[in-house]
């Protein structure tokens, strides 16, 4: 079984790598995939450049088994649509299993995604929890399809939505680029590589 984590990436960070290492562990994962998004839909611009944030997500997935990075949403013109990514995927892995990760934050929007409907045929949904975020009632959508057994994911290649409680990460890329612009300090909340990284090229600094 696959798994897939999407974002901006404006600088990855422990809020992403912490959770993902307990999907894939818990789950389990034989893979997960960081797929920067080149235009995410619905926020603004990221800072860094698509190739910034690519080399972000290098440099902090290596040394860690199983984590791949993934450029075809940097290689396709138009809005970075999820939906596109998993078309293209599903294309790719057949009938893998393929699970779609998620934070609590993005599942409460979920359907204002495009094609969101589409969605839940191409991979399972795996919502990590996510401090600041409580769990709202299950959407209409989603009855039927939860499953509280992880190994139900491994039977078939789409349709569940499962939720991964993850040691709680207070952190997001919004704080760090704030601490960035104000000289501060952000030791501890992504990987001291990523950090030299952005320093060497100047990127969220003053
Ligand atoms: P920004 O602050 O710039 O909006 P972000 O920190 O939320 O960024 P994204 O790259 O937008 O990071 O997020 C990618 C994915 O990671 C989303 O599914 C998001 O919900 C999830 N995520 C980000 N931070 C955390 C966290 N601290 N705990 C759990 N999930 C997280």
């Amino acid at each position: 079984m696959i798994g897939i984590f999407g974002g901006a990436f404006d600088p990855i960070h422990y809020g992403h790598l912490r959770p993902t290492q307990e999907a894939m562990q818990r789950l389990p994962l034989a893979e997960l995939r960081l797929i920067p998004a080149a235009r995410p839909p619905h926020r603004p611009p990221p800072v860094a450049s698509p190739a910034q944030r690519l080399a972000m997500v290098e440099l902090a997935i290596r040394g860690l088994p199983g984590f791949r990075s993934d450029e075809r949403e940097l290689q396709r013109a138009g809005p970075s649509y999820t939906v596109l990514t998993l078309e293209s995927l599903r294309t790719e892995l057949h009938d893998t299993p393929l699970c779609l990760l998620i934070g609590a934050d993005q599942f409460q929007s979920f359907e204002s995604w495009h094609r969101w409907q589409e969605i839940p045929d191409l991979a399972h949904l795996v919502v990590l929890s996510r401090p600041g975020t409580a769990p709202g009632a299950l959407p209409a959508w989603a009855r039927g399809r939860e499953c509280a057994d992880f190994h139900e994911l491994h039977t078939v290649p789409a349709g569940r939505l499962a939720f991964l409680p993850v040691s709680p990460q207070d952190i997001s890329a919004t704080r760090i680029r704030a601490a960035l612009a104000r000289g501060e300090r952000t030791q501890g909340l992504l990987p001291e590589a990523v950090s030299r990284y952005i320093e060497t090229n100047r990127i969220y600094g003053r």
